[in-house]
């Protein structure tokens, strides 16, 4: 063979070989490929499925840690969900990308991510609309790419806007007063919701998760909560009032860390549209009800932001390296971020964990509780707190504690039995973690009203 045939035979393979890891996965590729990583690291990962899609196609997870399948008391646990809008698959394909990169690098001994997963238990779940994305998949094939076509689940409906709506009572409580954090579930809340959702819910309700992100595509912003506008007051064309969370400062740096280490979300301009150092308050940018990130707020100890990561919703196989490049450090550090405030143990006099207690910080309206294990987990930016811990039976006990930059604080509470007979005050009344469904009350009929007129005024959305 001639020296020029085999050059040309080479580069041909190598163009065959080479975009291998670069390209779009159907489901079935998708799965091979959360197995071939665990295979790859079978002692740092695990494959499990938290349900099954409309079409019975499983939501699976490929989880991280020195010990997979195991919650290492006061070892934070965090979550990126891609591919909600099956038509939005740029986060389906980075968070293949950033499963084989974990793996590999974890081999490597890379110190930074060995650091990671031996500190945090990591959770990916790569396609939360396994359906819309095979449906938006084959419409690409066909070059009939509609804005909308795999949106949706196999049902129709779109996923985040399937939540219950939560924000409707902490607007009423905020104003009234009332729990400020684990805002239970309406009755009959599995019959109202997608099997996806559902399968989400009960997932987010059996991990005590920390820190989220829910990867999306449309625009180019890392957007945090709420996304549900509390006042519909139009400003200008499509804009809706800005609604913080009480722990607006706190979400703003997350989604900011998010937009620089990107390697342009941070400039602000993309896609047609300007957003400062390329995050919004989803409410100012447009309201939307029902979505996934307030719900996490307002019924876990997650705080969770969306991130919009593609002006295309499906962009070309050969923008998926450049995407890659673009967005590695940005998920790195973004998970590196559940390692900052305070954590620690919440145990009675005898050294027993104490589960659901409530750990409140005085100025910021929203609660955390412990989890199963008796940790907790309270993100905070750098600063001097006041730190109340209380349980039901047990006299409250306050701290003073200051939050540096770096490592998390540890703050262990040990809490004594209540002498008088009087139930302890406790600000998040009926907070427990599980099982608590809402009086059959409220929804205030202005906010009713409110509702439908935020639904008739959505654009259509990233
Ligand atoms: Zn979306």
């Amino acid at each position: 063979m001639s020296d020029l045939v085999s050059i040309f035979l080479q580069l041909l393979l190598f163009k065959l070989v080479a975009p291998v890891t670069f390209r779009h996965h159907r489901y079935d590729d998708l799965v091979r490929t959360l197995y071939k990583v665990h295979n790859e690291c079978p002692h740092v990962t695990r494959v499990y499925s938290i349900g099954r899609s409309v079409k019975g196609r499983h939501l699976y997870v490929l989880e991280f840690s020195d010990y997979p399948g195991i919650h290492e008391p006061l070892e934070p646990e965090v979550k990126y969900v891609g591919n909600m809008h099956g038509n939005e698959v740029l986060g389906r394909e980075l968070l293949l990308q950033l499963s084989e990169f974990l793996c590999e690098e974890f081999r490597n001994r890379n110190q930074r991510i060995v650091r990671l997963v031996e500190g945090t238990r990591i959770h990916i779940l790569p396609s939360m609309n396994p359906d819309g994305y095979e449906v938006a998949a084959a419409a690409q094939d066909r070059d009939i790419s509609g804005y909308l076509v795999g949106r949706n689940n196999a049902n129709g409906v779109d996923l985040n806007r399937n939540f219950p709506d939560l924000n409707t009572y902490i607007y009423y409580n905020e104003k009234n007063g009332g729990p400020n954090h684990h805002l239970p579930l309406p009755d009959n809340w599995k019959n109202q919701v997608e099997p996806e959702t559902q399968a989400v819910i009960q997932w987010i309700r059996s991990f005590n998760f920390v820190l989220s992100a829910n990867l999306h595509g449309g625009a180019v912003v890392a957007n945090y909560p709420y996304d549900k506008s509390l006042e519909h007051r139009v400003r200008g064309f499509r804009r809706t009032a800005n609604t913080p969370t009480p722990d607006d400062t706190l979400f703003q740096k997350l989604a900011k860390v998010y937009s620089y280490a990107h390697g342009w979300m941070h400039q602000g301009w993309n896609c047609g549209d300007y957003f400062p150092d390329g995050i919004t308050n989803g409410a100012s940018w447009y309201s939307l009800s029902k979505g996934m990130q307030d719900f996490n707020y307002l019924h876990t100890n997650c705080f969770e932001i969306t991130l919009e990561l593609s002006c295309d919703k499906f962009p070309r196989q050969e923008e998926l390296q450049r995407e890659w490049l673009g967005n590695r450090e940005a998920l790195i550090q973004f998970l590196e971020q559940v390692h900052q405030g305070i954590k620690g143990m919440v145990r009675d006099e005898n050294y027993n964990n104490l589960v659901d207690a409530v750990i409140s910080v005085s100025g910021i309206n929203h609660d955390v509780t412990s989890g199963d294990h008796g940790d907790y987990f309270r993100l905070l930016l750098p600063g001097t707190y006041t730190v109340t811990a209380t349980a039901p039976k047990f006299d409250p006990e306050t701290v003073s504690v200051t939050v540096g930059p770096g490592e998390p604080k540890l703050v262990n509470f040990q809490l004594k039995r209540s002498t008088s007979p009087a139930a302890p005050k406790r600000r998040g009344a009926n907070s427990g973690h599980r099982g608590r469904v809402l009086p059959k009350k409220v929804q205030p009929r202005a906010a009713r009203k409110k509702e439908m007129m935020m639904k008739q005024s959505q654009r259509v959305p990233a």
